[in-house]
């Protein structure tokens, strides 16, 4: 049998995986079921170490083929988020209030089946670190492994990382050399006014007419000072003011999300936000207290990772299943954080026509495991046949 059978016999099996992982979401930190299961399977499989609790609830297999001194990590997330399924689907969550709404289920499946291709196979000279992490969605599980010791218990010259796409066709997938995820950050502002009687403006400062003019003024950071050719968001998401209609407050709160696919228009959004906010609020006699949380960091593909990866899918599927150049998404991604450190790329794979990330109807489509697997076979066994 050649490899795309192999993988296609057991990805009959997976879709099972899939499924049961899908009954049984898990959010966060507070993945029990979910890393037991991924752990007994990497064990059936044979795998040279499975390794539990790395960052919370990460589980860590190795695999090694013939001697060599390459190895590469293949990562998949496991979290599911906080929305009410409406699928209907025989496979439906079985936990009120909470789905994979973003496909982890998916891709746990689909580099469990790879894993199990290559355990049996190991037709390969280095070392193949399977990495299931905890906490993509807003918990930075990532980070948590990397601050467990990840890359200095389990060095690896490169690392992947796969997410589904809705809207791409199935068996397609979509790579792109430098920025492919954005940066996500919040701020809420504060505004300290001097509240009063509704009929005597003059005697108040009105935190609500400063936070007006704020809302329009950090609109001018993306539109102003942002180069049109780079990219930026500022949204302001929250406007909480006042309880009644003859009441001028005394504050008023502002939140919202920064985003840029860039560290250093980050750092100028992250600049402009506080110095707005500031100004306006001095201008009319107001205080304003910014405060800014940094997220995820901008996810930065590496050059000749991305290119494997357009090489490996179209090596497997054609020319046409690839695109090279795919467009950036301005959601975030924890898989950032590895990027920082080690070499690596993440990438798309087709969903189909299915609802959005994170929306209650949305499934993961299970014809996408199949070709998912065989992608992460040939490009774990690319990149450690590379030279550098
Ligand atoms: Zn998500
Ligand atoms: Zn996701």
């Amino acid at each position: 049998m050649s490899a795309l059978e192999e993988i296609a016999a057991i990805a009959g099996e997976a879709v099972l995986w899939r499924r049961d992982l899908h009954r049984r979401p898990e959010l966060l930190y507070a993945l029990d079921e979910t890393s037991a299961f991924v752990a007994g399977k990497l064990g059936a499989f044979g795998l040279d170490e499975v390794v539990t609790g790395v960052g919370g609830c990460g589980v860590v297999g190795v695999l090694r083929g013939r001697p060599g001194n390459r190895a590469v990590a293949l990562r998949a997330d496991m979290d599911a988020l906080p929305i009410e399924e409406i699928t209907g689907a025989p496979w439906a969550s079985q936990t009120p209030g909470t789905m994979h709404a973003c496909g982890h289920d998916g891709h746990t499946a689909t580099l469990l089946a790879a894993a199990r291709h290559l355990a049996a196979d190991r037709d390969f000279t280095g070392t193949v670190v399977f990495v299931f992490q905890p906490a993509e969605e807003g918990g930075a599980g990532a980070r948590a492994m990397i601050e467990d010791g990840l890359f200095q218990r389990f060095p690896v010259d490169e690392i992947y990382g796969i997410h589904n796409l809705p809207g791409l066709p199935v068996g397609r997938f979509a790579v792109r050399p430098g920025a492919i995820m954005a940066s996500t950050d919040r701020f809420y502002i504060d505004i300290l006014g001097r509240g009063g009687h509704a009929a005597r403006p003059h005697e108040t400062i009105d935190p609500i007419l400063v936070g007006a003019q704020m809302v329009t003024a950090l609109q001018s950071i993306v539109a102003r000072n942002t180069d049109p050719l780079a990219s930026g968001v500022v949204s302001v998401t929250t406007f909480h003011a006042g309880n009644t209609d003859n009441v001028i407050p005394q504050t008023a709160r502002l939140s919202g999300t920064v985003r840029a696919l860039d560290e250093k228009v980050r750092a100028d959004l992250e600049a402009s936000v506080g110095r707005i906010a500031t100004a306006v609020a001095s201008t009319f006699g107001a205080e304003a207290r910014v405060a800014y949380e940094r997220g995820y960091p901008v996810t930065v593909n590496h050059v000749a990772p991305a290119g494997r990866v357009g090489d490996v899918v179209e090596g497997l599927f054609g020319s046409k299943a690839i695109n090279r150049t795919g467009a950036p998404l301005m959601a975030a991604e924890d898989f950032s954080y590895y990027l920082e450190r080690v070499p690596g790329a993440y990438f798309f794979m087709g969903n189909g026509p299915s609802a959005g990330l994170h929306h209650p109807a949305y499934d993961f489509a299970d014809d996408a495991i199949a070709p998912g697997a065989a992608v992460w076979a040939a490009l774990a066994k690319a990149s450690l046949a590379a030279a550098t």
